[in-house]
């Protein structure tokens, strides 16, 4: 690589200046202080990666059955293969008969005897210094070497500059208090030791990134970040929104006809939640609002209060929701309860035609439309609200990276300032409450409207499809009704519908006193509709159906469900469709069938689906299997905020950081500032969002 070009990659990967290149920090380590015999590396090679170097003393390029380079070198005593499946003629130039190299890697069983595959390797004089201190291995992106990243964070360590970018200055009788000062390095010594670690440092602390060294870090980013957190917290307040009091006055309110209009009371919790919101909607700063509760423990009805009141007041209120059919469910059930009252509501989403689309468009901006339902494309540039006071955002963490940001720049800029409300049916974990939505306040419906039946979940071999298909025979037989849902196959929307329509003719077959419905993404809407108003009119007993009834189906009488391949479901999902029975007043039953070979992950998630049905466990369990970015439905602007954080192992280190943070906002405002640039610089902006 010529210098020239090392800058640029290096500046692409925002590596621009000393500081950047500091916190660069390694991914992993390699032990390279350590230089074995051949003897010895084959025998300990086998259960780790190993060095040792010798002689190449023979080097063939073999067909067998593709294209590879066999190198063997030899020391005094033994010899060892180097097995190479894909290689550059640099690579056979360096491995050359009679060249002296130093190989990395470990020892297999191959064909022919021990080997390396693909072992790094490094052309060196046999009395090449060995390195005194661990390796680092940086995140490196395509066309910059690891020898590049290396020798620049090297020469970056040296700038002078850089003992000014990470001088101390948190106050150490802040930071004892925290913790016994021993056990917190320096920063300028944390970051040079996490560079250069010495090579008898802890190599698992520093893989785990427990070390002290990482510990300091890891508490300046998360400081960073709950400084921001409670800055934005302070800017929200601070901003105007329209304030929407109940209105007494008003003898003929929206939101007292629909209270009349509905055909239940509210639940407790339920009266909680719009009591909080209601308040929240009073203010004179935008409401930021998550309402959190399970599965079919009606957040619907809560959004349509909210919108109620604000159209009372004269402006107009939107609801968007991630999907096309869950957008529809809202669309549907807005009409149900809001034309009656003389309601206008608009629909918009990216699937209508254009000029459907401008229809709404014009009705939005003139507002004429009072409420507006959609998806996304709420929120695209052309659509211009012409007041509007409320946005309801559901299930926001199943929105697109992008399109959360897009909604939180086009909500929170000038031009859209309202209040907002998200709904969830995924409970925030208390770590994630504590970072990313420390600034938002949460209402909890923590009961189930009345009526409701748990829900036996069983898990069955796919085996015993016989039996299954036997057992909906005598539950259709009561005059019960059922679903069958059909296996999520994400590589293929064409595939996930030739299995549900094998399975439809199958069960068509196999009860042929009852009527078997077809319900799947492919149909039209009006098609759809007529399903799904056939299966809640009992004239279909059994639905067939994809995922599309994951969400916004309401059939009372429908009280068993079998899933079919469950083990190719996610926690969410299942929870999800689970929650369409139990509706009613026969007990529930849902089946998790699977096919084996089952997962580790796979059989623990049935599992714990089988023995809860609590919303709030399955988060969790959901929180630690994947991690928080894609609870978060935001893994890249996750790791732009937090790089070395990880949300569960350094949850106790939060409470430490959020506790500086009060103290030095209180009485350091200068600190304050400039921890902020050095840690975020230009990404503050995110964090805002
Ligand atoms: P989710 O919270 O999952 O969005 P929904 O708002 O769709 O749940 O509500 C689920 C079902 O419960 C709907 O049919 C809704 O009309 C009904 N529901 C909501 N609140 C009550 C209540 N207080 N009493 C009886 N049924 C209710
Ligand atoms: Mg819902």
């Amino acid at each position: 690589m010529t210098t020239k070009q090392a800058p640029n990659t290096l500046q692409k990967m925002g590596l621009d200046s000393p500081m950047a290149l500091a916190l660069h920090l390694p991914s992993r380590y390699e032990d390279e202080t350590e230089l074995l015999s051949i003897g010895e590396a084959l025998v300990q090679g086998r259960f780790k990666s190993v060095q040792t170097q010798g002689v190449v003393i023979r080097n063939q390029v073999l067909f067998r059955p593709r294209r590879q380079m066999v190198v063997t070198i030899e020391d005094q005593i033994e010899t060892l293969n180097l097995r190479f499946l894909n290689f550059y003629p640099s690579q056979q130039k360096q491995m050359t008969v009679g060249a002296h190299i130093r190989v990395r890697g470990e020892v297999r069983e191959g064909f022919q005897g021990s080997e390396m595959v693909h072992p790094t390797v490094r052309a060196v004089t046999p009395d090449a210094p060995l390195p005194t201190s661990l390796t680092p291995v940086y995140p490196a992106s395509a066309g910059v070497s690891q020898a590049a990243i290396r020798k620049a964070v090297t020469q970056a360590l040296r700038d002078p500059s850089l003992k000014d970018s990470l001088a101390e200055f948190l106050p150490s009788s802040l930071m004892n208090q925290l913790l016994p000062s021993n056990e917190w390095p320096s920063l300028q010594s944390a970051i040079t030791y996490l560079h250069q670690p010495p090579a008898d440092a802890d190599t698992q602390a520093l893989l785990d990134r427990t070390h002290p060294a990482w510990r300091r870090v890891q508490f300046e980013e998360l400081l960073a970040q709950q400084i921001s957190l409670k800055r934005a917290h302070a800017i929200r307040r601070e901003r105007h929104a329209p304030s929407f009091n109940k209105n007494d006055e008003l003898t003929a309110s929206l939101e007292e006809g629909l209270v009349k209009a509905l055909p239940f009371q509210l639940t407790d919790a339920q009266s909680r939640v719009w009591d909080e919101i209601g308040e929240d909607l009073s203010h004179s700063f935008p409401m930021n609002r998550l309402l959190q509760g399970d599965v079919g423990s009606g957040k619907t009805v809560i959004a349509a209060l909210a919108a109620a009141r604000v159209i009372d007041h004269g402006y107009q209120a939107a609801i968007m929701a991630p999907t096309e059919i869950l957008a529809e469910q809202h669309y549907l059930k807005m009409k149900e309860w809001f034309e009656p009252l003389g309601v206008q509501i608009a629909w918009l989403s990216g699937s209508l035609k254009a000029k459907e689309k401008k229809l709404a468009q014009e009705l939005i901006e003139s507002g004429v439309a009072q409420l507006v339902v959609g998806t996304h494309a709420l929120i695209q540039e052309n659509v211009h609200f012409a007041k509007l006071g409320l946005a309801v955002i559901d299930e926001q963490h199943r929105f697109g990276v992008r399109q959360r940001l897009e909604i939180q720049q086009r909500v929170g800029s000038e031009l859209f300032y309202c209040h907002q409300l998200m709904m969830s049916a995924t409970p925030i974990p208390r770590t994630l409450a504590m970072t990313y939505y420390a600034d938002l306040d949460v209402s909890v419906i923590d009961e189930l409207p009345p009526g409701r039946k748990p829900i036996a979940t069983k898990v069955v071999k796919a085996s015993r499809r016989e039996e299954v298909v036997h057992g909906l025979q005598s539950w259709l037989s009561k005059g019960l009704q059922a679903y069958w849902v059909c296996p999520l196959i994400e590589e293929s929307e064409a595939l996930q519908l030739q299995t549900a329509v094998e399975s439809f003719e199958e069960l068509t077959k196999a009860l042929p006193e009852f009527k078997v419905g077809l319900v799947h993404g492919r149909l039209k809407a009006d098609e759809k509709a007529a399903v799904m108003a056939a299966f809640k009119a009992n004239e279909i007993q059994l639905l067939v159906a994809t995922t599309v009834i994951e969400v916004g189906v309401d059939v009372p009488n429908a009280a068993l469900m079998v899933i079919e391949h469950a083990e190719r479901f996610g926690y969410a999902q299942i929870h999800q469709l689970r929650g369409r029975v139990g509706r009613g007043s026969a007990d529930s039953v849902c089946i998790l069938m699977y096919a084996e070979p089952l997962s580790m992950a796979a059989k623990e998630r049935l599992q714990t689906l089988r023995e809860t049905s609590d919303g709030f466990v399955i988060a969790e369990r959901d929180l630690s299997l994947r991690g928080p970015g894609e609870l978060l439905g935001a893994k890249q602007s996750g790791d732009a905020m937090l790089r070395f954080v990880d949300l569960q192992r350094d949850a106790w280190l939060i409470e430490l950081a959020q506790k500086a943070a009060e103290r030095l906002l209180a009485d350091h405002a200068d600190i304050v500032e400039r921890h902020l640039e050095r840690w975020l610089g230009s990404r503050a902006e995110f964090l805002k969002a």
